[in-house]
């Protein structure tokens, strides 16, 4: 990846589907890493600047695909980016918006848009990835401000983003927690993408799966903590809808 005249790589931020929360936490994090500005100039980010160029080399897709028009933009944009890093859980495993999938279509245009339902398109959420090729993702909702460094940082230099693929429960039992699961509630802490310091457990509630779900959770899951609740790994797998509704329906298909 080539830097430009000032030593520099050309980031850009684009929005789809989103409540553009992670973008809000980038702006959020460069205020403390000034020094990632000195590594890199943005020139693209409608939530923070009005440049508008198009000569980027890494591109950060905010939001779901929720639209047949969107797959166009985006494909355009993986076109110009050397390297295209999905931006959160919406980009990432389509979040929360792939909730309206579990609906029929048209029950869902109705109750968000009423009477003019008919004057907005959408089709089933996806991720960025069932569109185009995803070289990187920063996982989570919103994203966590330190990791989002990390991520850039490695990509700079041509390094793999150091995203963790193991369980919550890992930096959970590390914390010193006591297991949700002991005081009546559910936790997906078994099975999702450690890496946010296990922030919903240690604060008394369950994780809610927003970093999506570990790759092979058959051999990476927390057997002991599922033991412990008395659960198995297909009924965990089946209890969260929240962040990973795609995935779900995408295993059932
Ligand atoms: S992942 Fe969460 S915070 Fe980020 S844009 Fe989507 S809904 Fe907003
Ligand atoms: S199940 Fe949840 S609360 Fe229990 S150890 Fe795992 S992450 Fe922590
Ligand atoms: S504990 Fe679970 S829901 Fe909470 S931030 Fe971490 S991954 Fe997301």
């Amino acid at each position: 990846m080539m830097a430009g005249k000032n030593g520099k790589v050309k980031v850009a931020f684009f929005d789809f589907a989103c409540c553009e929360g992670c973008q809000l936490t980038v702006i959020d994090s460069l205020q403390t890493h000034l020094d990632l500005l000195e590594a890199v100039e943005i020139v693209n980010f409608r939530e923070a600047s009005s440049e508008q160029r198009q000569d980027y080399q890494i591109a950060f897709i905010e939001g779901s695909i929720t639209r047949k028009q969107d797959e166009e933009r985006l494909r355009r944009i993986r076109e110009q980016a050397d390297i295209l890093v999905a931006l959160g859980a919406c980009a990432h495993t389509a979040g929360i918006n792939a909730l309206k999938n579990l609906k029929p279509l048209d029950e869902v245009r109705r109750y968000v848009y009423g009477e003019h339902a008919d004057w907005y398109d959408t089709y089933p959420a996806r991720p960025v990835s069932a569109v185009v090729q995803v070289d990187a993702f920063i996982p989570g909702c919103p994203i966590d401000r330190e990791e989002f460094v990390e991520v850039v940082k490695a990509l700079l230099v041509g390094k793999k983003p150091p995203i963790p693929d193991y369980p919550v429960c890992v930096e959970c039992k590390l914390k010193g927690n006591v297991c949700v699961f002991h005081v009546g509630k559910v936790c997906m802490g078994p099975v999702t993408r450690a890496g946010c310091g296990a922030i919903c457990p240690t604060y008394g509630d369950g994780c809610e799966g927003c970093r999506g779900i570990i790759p092979n959770p058959n051999e990476n899951a927390m057997e002991e903590v599922l033991d412990e609740a008395g659960l198995t790994l297909d009924e965990i797998m089946d209890r969260f809808t929240m962040f990973n509704a795609y995935r779900e329906l995408e295993a059932e298909e």
